[in-house]
């Protein structure tokens, strides 16, 4: 029995913030309440914390099978943990690629022997991400996968998609999107604008990005499948998902820290600024943190994507796209979004709990009889991170050294504390 003591309990999904107790048995939720008492249980004593339902990241890269010199399924998830998430969704362009059940089979297994936290794989949408024919899109559900992507890529063509949608919406599973064009990507390396011309590295518009939200939030109309737009960077992306949204479309989106964080003007020549889609503009991160407040936006998704030191560490042209991020998406939200007052901090829950988990069309609540997964975490602790500490194998990130106040204090994932500060 676990016992979490005078924590402020945020539940999005009650409405809830008050101060109360949590007791776990097992792996589930028995008991919420003051000053409860359990004789043997361990005490964790959340005075001055939130306690919140188990964060969710709908987009990681956990890079197990075939790239283990980056990440594997126990790092990539001891990271996670140290972040606060309790459940992480894995894409699928591993090598080889998860485009097959015995793929997923082999994920879940390793993710029951050597992860931290739940892994829940996105299965492939064509064989290989090629965009060619459908992947085994219904065996691997069978397997576990909670979506399908051809994340790194766009699904290849309008007609692909359409097939793709209709073969998920008979399975119930969610479409996942990585939207660009790529006649319009072309060899690109960062945003294009001012700062792609001063610094003389080929440029992206945000363009590549739209028309392929476009494109997709037509297939859904089409199809009525259920779509989400990854990494979502662009304003006028945006716009396509509010409108379908406002046509009662189930289309949805999510936004990564460092999209709200950052912009094109802070690249530099450092290949840790280098991701895809690129930081945008100033006035689509603006409109970014507007979706982020009024809801237009569901989720914060971390689009962790751990490259080994030394195939990063090259000419930005030849750099890998990707950063790190599970450790400090929590401290970027509070310190971008609810310390300077543009979300509240139950709306900033809200964006790593249930906001995700109804895009995967699951519940998350703190209540007695739901599985034991909690966030605990301090909204004023002060620390720095430090890319060199985290038990990813990875360090590319562009805010190592980065001072916050605010941190998880620990995970706990079917009623197991998984980290602890
Ligand atoms: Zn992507
Ligand atoms: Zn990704």
């Amino acid at each position: 029995m676990l016992l979490i003591k005078n924590g402020r309990v945020i539940d999005p999904a009650s409405n809830t913030d008050t101060v109360q107790d949590v007791l776990i048995e097992d792996s589930h939720i028995s008991r919420i309440g003051t000053g409860l008492s359990a004789g043997s249980a361990e005490i964790l004593d959340a005075a001055g914390l939130i306690v919140a339902p188990g964060f969710i990241d709908l987009h990681c890269h956990l890079r197990e099978p075939g790239q283990e010199l980056s990440e594997t399924i126990e790092t990539g998830t001891r990271s996670a943990a140290r972040g606060g998430f309790a459940a992480v969704c894995c894409m699928p362009n591993t090598v080889p690629v998860n485009d097959n059940a015995s793929v997923t089979r082999a994920i879940v297994e390793r993710a029951a022997a050597k992860g931290s936290v739940r892994v829940w794989p996105i299965g492939a949408a064509s064989a290989g991400s090629k965009g060619e024919a459908l992947a085994e899109i219904a065996a691997m559900k069978a397997a576990g996968i909670v979506a399908v992507s051809d994340d790194g890529k766009p699904v290849a063509t309008a007609r692909l998609m359409r097939q793709v949608m209709e073969y998920c919406n008979s399975l119930g599973l969610l479409v996942i999107d990585h939207c660009e064009d790529p006649s319009l990507f072309a060899g690109g390396v960062m945003r294009e604008g001012k700062q792609s011309v001063k610094l003389g590295l080929k440029g992206i518009p945000s363009q590549s990005e739209s028309i392929c939200v476009g494109r997709d939030v037509e297939v859904a109309a089409l199809t009525g499948a259920r779509l989400h737009i990854a990494h979502m960077s662009a304003r006028a992306s945006l716009e396509y998902v509010r409108a379908a949204k406002k046509q009662g479309l189930r289309v949805t989106c999510e936004v990564t820290p460092h999209h709200f964080t950052l912009i094109d003007e802070d690249v530099r020549y450092d290949s840790h600024y280098k991701m895809n889609p690129p930081l945008a503009s100033r006035e689509d991160r603006e409109a970014l943190i507007e979706g982020l407040a009024d809801g237009s936006v569901d989720a914060i998704a971390t689009d962790h994507a751990p490259h080994h030191p030394a195939s990063k560490d090259v000419e930005f042209d030849r750099a890998p796209f990707g950063i790190t991020g599970f450790e400090t998406a929590l401290a970027l939200g509070l310190s971008e979004l609810v310390q300077p007052g543009r979300l509240s901090l139950n709306r900033l829950v809200e964006l790593f709990t249930i906001g995700p988990a109804r895009v995967l069309g699951i519940e998350r609540k703190i209540e007695a009889g739901q599985p034991a997964d909690i966030t605990v975490f301090s909204i004023d602790h002060p620390w720095t991170f430090r890319s060199k500490d985290s038990p990813s194998k990875s360090r590319n990130s562009p805010f190592n050294g980065r001072a916050f106040r605010g941190a998880p204090a620990a995970t706990i994932v079917a009623g197991r504390i998984v980290y602890k500060q």
